[in-house]
């Protein structure tokens, strides 16, 4: 029996162990920290072996196969020395594609990653087909290999997985955008994030495709110069292309090579120009696997966002408030003040890391009145912004963010978090940052 090591004990790891279990594999889960007991529940009913606060060399080292999870980084020395030993160490969604053979759309990116991953799962349900949504999103995609026979998965696909690949390959892949995040991981070297995103297209051949934003730079140049083999689907907000997506006359035009389908930019659901490029995104992967041009239409009218990303939560007084609390980088904040369409206070501030402020500044003085950090150490924000807008408060709780900005905001203006930080400062996490956003709005 081959021996299966999982690192990391929790959504990805106990999924992976799941399918390992089932497919053969002497499993045994090893977690350097505490696991949830929901999910060692989980373990014990299957009859899978773990470890927890500690990694037990002994168990792991004679390994056949390893499965690290995504928050594991490749420098710890356990990882090294498998390395080192020649075992393969692999990621959830390497293991988990070998058992199925469903058409997998992959979309990785810095930013628009769950909200194209969402609205892509959409497109293809209401278009009648069977399909499953995964990866850093719900439930585990190798969970779902084992429990389900979906003829089509929609994966949200962070570089740290795709880190972990040799043979995955989606027929659809979908680069949203790439900005510079997460370089701790990758020896503070952009070119070394870059490549990590474009391995999502590395085992594709030219029957397989890449869509991704042809506006952006950096994923520009870096195809001219690492070209890939699969057939090219840009789309773009300002240029026409000959395959892909563009904008024309207020339609977003998608062209495959054997249907054009047009839709209304103004019946969208989701606001702002990075959500144009989403939805060219998922309207394109949608059309390529033949979803009927009427479900495409319809269904980006009706469909919610996610909380968190340019939430919209209540009107109080005629303000409007706005939840954006997931834009942890400058990249998803400057998309968030560009959608603003009247005067903003704008919330701000929390763990930065490595921001720039001055590509915000010309939305800053066109579109924010006032501004209210929430952060612990605010100074990086005062030195950007404090004689560029009127009005500059600081403030320490989202409760006292929130009123502060309530007593500022007049009639017609809206109140945006969009912070540009981590929350870890101040919050659990960014749901955590959102939700009490939302419930200091309640409480006003
Ligand atoms: P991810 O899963 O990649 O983090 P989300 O869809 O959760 O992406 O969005 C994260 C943040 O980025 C939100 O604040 C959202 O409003 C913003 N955002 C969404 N799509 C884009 C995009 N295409 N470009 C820039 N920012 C975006």
């Amino acid at each position: 029996m081959k021996r299966l090591v999982v690192l990391g004990g929790g959504e990805s790891g106990v999924g992976t162990a799941i399918l390992g279990k089932q497919k053969g594999y002497k499993v045994f889960v090893s977690d350097k920290g505490k696991i949830n007991n929901t999910y060692k529940d989980v373990l014990e009913h299957f009859g899978i072996d773990w470890e927890e606060e500690r990694h037990t060399e002994a168990e792991i080292l004679n390994a056949d196969l390893v499965m690290k999870s995504p928050g594991i980084p490749d420098t710890v020395p356990l990882v090294v020395k498998l390395m080192g030993k020649g075992v393969p160490v692999i990621s959830e969604i390497e293991f988990a594609s070998k058992y199925t053979d469903a058409t997998i759309i992959g979309i990785t990116g810095s930013n628009g990653k769950t909200t194209t991953t969402m609205l892509a799962n959409h497109l293809l349900k209401k278009g009648g087909l069977h399909v499953g949504m995964a990866g850093n999103i719900g439930d585990s995609y190798a969970k779902m290999v084992a429990e389900n026979d979906y003829s089509y998965y929609v994966l949200e696909i962070s570089s740290f997985q795709l880190d972990g690949i040799i043979d995955f390959k989606p027929h659809i892949a979908v680069i949203t955008n790439i900005t510079p995040d997460h370089l701790d991981r990758y020896e503070d070297q952009f070119d070394n994030y870059i490549a990590s995103k474009f391995r999502i297209a590395k085992n594709q051949t030219n029957e397989d495709y890449l869509i991704y934003d042809a506006d952006d730079k950096v994923i520009r140049e870096w195809l001219k110069a690492h070209p890939v083999q699969s057939k090219l689907m840009p789309f773009s907000l300002e240029k026409e292309v000959s395959e892909g997506a563009y904008l024309k006359n207020n339609e977003i035009v998608v062209k495959t090579q054997n249907k054009t389908i047009t839709m209304a930019t103004d019946t969208l659901a989701l606001e702002g120009k990075h959500n144009l490029k989403n939805t060219m995104a998922a309207a394109t992967a949608a059309t390529l696997v033949d979803v009927r041009k009427e479900f495409i239409r319809e269904s980006i009218k009706n469909f919610q966002g996610a909380a968190h990303r340019l939430e919209k939560v209540l009107k109080i007084h005629h303000v409007q408030y706005i939840n954006d609390s997931k834009a942890t980088n400058i990249n998803a904040t400057y998309y968030a003040l560009d959608s603003m369409s009247s005067p903003t206070v704008w919330i701000v501030g929390g763990v930065d890391k490595g921001n720039d402020y001055r590509e915000l500044m010309p939305l800053v003085r066109e579109k924010v009145k006032a501004i209210v950090c929430l952060g612990l150490d605010n100074a990086k924000i005062k030195d950007a912004f404090g004689n560029v807008v009127d009005l500059l408060v600081e403030t320490y709780a989202m409760e006292e963010a929130v009123k502060v900005a309530y007593k500022i905001a007049e009639r017609g203006d809206n109140v945006l978090l969009s912070p540009a930080c981590a929350s870890f400062d101040l919050f659990d996490n960014y749901e955590d940052r959102g939700n009490q956003f939302k419930d200091a709005i309640k409480n006003l």
